[in-house]
């Protein structure tokens, strides 16, 4: 009999009931009880979805995020985290750098996020120095174990593996974090131990990091970990995916260790090898269902390679979705407004692992057993493959006429860098911001009226741009030179262009986390990329004329919009990506044209595509700057192109990031000290850039002292005249009252280094 299971499932819910909680409690109109029982409503939802399953994940389950859950459980907790000894406060001051009701005192930096492998999720990196010690605080996840078993569940706890644990982690001294081991496996093992004792029979221990490229050091880590591991009482299933094993493939089957899962999805070509090097007493589970898209699985064509291989496995097959089902949507069946045809090509969390649920009475049973579900699924599959939706001739052809010169700018950029000196009259230091300002209730509700019915779209623009006059005159206040239209009109910079281009389709309720209470809702690609009529422009025109000092334009580059969508399976991604990024040029173009002198490409995106293997990079690289470059550089030299990133690291793609050729970068750097610009600095980076002195992601004040602390480090690092100043990132998640403060040492940072030179 094969075993159904999931590794994980969406915990913010279908109408993110849990980020409203978050936020109540934070804005203090929720005590830490009502916090505790809305997560609690979530997490029971959340098994009852997944009843039909033999193994009910648990632990995947998170207030704020589950590597932060790992943290505190394993007393890594930083020190500066630690006043006063209430657990929920120390766990929100690391997440966010402070818990409610704290006073400036309390307040500190909060940790950093950086992207969980390469999806869109981001996580709060473990702190590691050569003190750092582990003790056991498992109560949460042994209480989630009881909670479950309690119901009648067959509790499966999810555990990051500790090998994976450490490898997410950041030194914060010389000490390498692989030295941890040691000190960190007998917590392991004590978790282990007491998980047992709840009854548990399989612990599900995730190493995602075997799919990544290790050095022999850390593979023999894995020899040691899981030698000592395997005196727990518990199975263990060693969990992998979003790739395939490659070279750690022997490694991962060899572990002492009850099973192993693998990514059937992303590295199905392994599937065979694996079967065969695992042992057969030890029980292999494949994650047949795609946990990364949205689409419908064929499910006949998974069954054809699977039955194979479930006869020679007998009693010791499981199936499951490739990966966990946190990084898609709760539920398709909320979508009441979706376009029934493309809604009948898609699946989401709840509908997968209807899937996978099939593919075990298909397997258990026969196929006979589930013959009209299964030739509904095909009937499916064949009307999207000759859907005329989904096939546009006038993109075909616009594709096939790009030249490579479409690609270039007319001059370099010493030149332009001249041109923009004489045009743009910027001081030194020039203070800008990333795009958005603070999105009101007033805005959504503005948004929500307007897709009601109850407001007008005229009284609605109306409504707009009297926010964006306002936002202007408040940039203009604060004493900014480069402004911005402030992106009230959408709703995710992302979301936005999809709505308005032919090929996407957006959902109501297709929220995926991102990062703590923060959800994007990505559109759906299902056809050919085209532009109907400009976006952006008319936006863009009226703030200018509200103002006289220059506006930047704000766009979404094609790389990002690929990376924060669900993109269409049926071609390779670059073709997609080179579709928007004709779209996006023609945008910059109609931007131009009316007289926008500065134009940025968001391309906050661009690194989270980047394959987990090295040996891929270059490929994608090759795609994604190119797209970029076909989107931006039709413009004139007198025009200055713009482009920001947020949470990357630049050291090992850099030449990428400079043959974009934007004319100014801003990106991400607060949290990092500036360590991020040493990169630039080796490189000789050519153009202008504005590192983020002013971390958004945290609701503190940043003062200004240590923004020109930051600056100065800058200055240390880039020659001045390329420098300018800006915050890390939008501004739409915080509020005027805490813009307007920051914003303002902001500006005052930039005086203060101004009269310094
Ligand atoms: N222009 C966008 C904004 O300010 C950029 C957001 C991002 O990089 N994530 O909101
Ligand atoms: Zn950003």
């Amino acid at each position: 009999m094969a075993i159904i299971h999931n590794l994980g499932f969406p915990r913010i819910g279908g109408r993110r009931e849990l980020k409203f909680a978050l936020e109540k409690y934070w804005n203090g109109e929720a005590n830490a009880e009502e916090l505790v029982q809305a997560a609690q409503a979530r997490f029971d939802d959340n098994l009852s979805r997944q009843a039909n399953l033999d193994l009910q994940p648990v632990g995947d389950f998170s207030l704020y995020d589950h590597v932060l859950d790992h943290i505190i459980m394993f007393g890594n907790t930083p020190s500066r985290c630690k006043a006063g000894d209430d657990e929920l406060h120390q766990y929100f001051r690391l997440a966010r750098g402070r818990a409610p009701h704290d006073d400036v005192e309390q307040q500190v930096a909060a940790g950093e996020m950086t992207k969980w492998f390469d999806t869109n999720y981001h996580y709060i990196v473990p702190e590691f120095t050569c003190e750092t010690s582990f003790t056991l605080n498992d109560k949460a996840l042994i209480k989630q174990i009881h909670r479950a078993r309690s119901q009648g569940f067959d509790a499966k706890p999810v555990v990051i593996g500790p090998l994976t644990y450490l490898s997410l982690g950041k030194a914060k001294d010389n000490v390498a974090p692989l030295a941890l081991l040691e000190k960190l496996l007998p917590a392991y093992l004590q978790l282990l131990r007491n998980i047992s004792r709840c009854g548990v029979e399989w612990v599900q221990i995730d190493e995602p990091a075997l799919v990544t490229d290790l050095s022999s050091e850390w593979q023999q880590a894995y020899h040691v970990a899981y030698q000592a591991l395997s005196q727990s009482p518990v199975k263990l299933l060693l969990t992998t995916y979003f790739g395939p094993l490659e070279n750690n493939l022997k490694l991962a089957t060899q572990l002492p260790v009850d099973g192993l899962h693998i990514d059937a999805v992303r590295a199905r070509h392994e599937v065979e090898t694996v079967a065969k090097e695992l042992a057969p007493h030890k029980v292999l589970s494949l994650g047949v269902i795609d946990g990364r898209n949205i689409w419908k699985s064929d499910l006949s064509a998974t069954l054809d390679w699977l039955e194979p291989v479930a006869r020679n496995r007998g009693n010791a097959l499981w199936i499951a979705p490739s990966c966990s089902l946190l990084h898609v949507p709760v539920d398709l069946n909320s979508e009441s407004r979706m376009d029934p045809e493309i809604k009948s090509w898609l699946a989401f969390a709840t509908q997968k692992l209807n899937e996978v649920e099939l593919l075990g009475i298909a397997l258990n049973k026969g196929r006979e057993a589930v013959a009209n579900q299964l030739a509904e699924n095909r009937e499916a599959l064949l009307r999207r493959r000759i859907s005329p939706r989904v096939h546009n001739e006038t993109v075909r052809q616009a594709v096939a006429a790009i030249k490579p010169e479409d690609l270039t700018r007319h001059s370099p950029f010493s030149v332009r860098n001249q041109t923009h000196k004489t045009h743009l009259d910027l001081p030194l230091y020039p203070t800008t911001t990333i795009g958005s300002f603070p999105q009101t209730s007033q805005i959504r509700n503005l948004r929500r009226e307007r897709n009601a019915g109850t407001l007008s779209v005229e009284h609605y623009n109306t409504a707009i741009k009297a926010i964006i006059a306002e936002c202007i005159k408040e940039q203009e206040q604060l004493g900014l030179d480069v402004l911005v239209h402030g992106e009230a009109e959408r709703n995710d910079m992302v979301e936005y262009f999809g709505e308005q281009l032919e090929g996407f389709v957006f959902t109501q309720f297709g929220w995926v986390q991102s990062y703590g209470s923060r959800c994007v809702k990505p559109p759906v690609i299902y056809g050919d990329v085209r532009r109907p009529h400009p976006m952006t422009v008319a936006w863009a025109k009226y703030a200018q004329s509200c103002t006289a000092k220059p506006l930047k334009g704000m766009l979404t580059g094609p790389v990002t919009i690929l990376n924060w969508s669900f993109v269409r399976d049926d071609q390779p991604r670059w073709q997609t990506c080179q579709q928007i990024g004709l779209a996006i040029r023609d945008e910059v173009l109609d931007l131009e044209k009316a007289g926008i002198s500065m134009i940025q490409i968001d391309e906050a995106a661009l690194r989270e595509g980047l394959p987990l293997r090295k040996s891929g990079w270059q490929t994608y690289l090759n795609w994604a700057v190119d797209a970029f470059r076909l989107s931006a550089n039709a413009v004139k030299d007198a025009t200055q192109i713009h482009t920001h990133m947020c949470y990357s690291e630049f050291n090992d793609i850099i030449e990428s990031i400079a043959r974009l050729d934007a004319d100014v970068i801003s990106i991400e750097t607060s949290r990092s000290d500036m360590a991020l610009l040493d990169a630039f600095n080796h490189f000789d980076y050519p153009n202008q850039i504005g590192p983020g002195v002013y971390d958004i992601h945290s609701p503190n004040t940043p003062s200004t002292e240590s923004m020109v602390y930051l600056l100065k480090q800058a200055a240390g690092k880039l020659p001045a005249q390329n420098l300018w100043v800006n915050p890390d990132c939008g501004l739409k998640t915080r509020r005027w009252d805490e813009v307007k403060p920051a914003l303002e040492n902001m500006v005052q940072a930039a005086k203060v280094l101004r009269q310094q030179v």
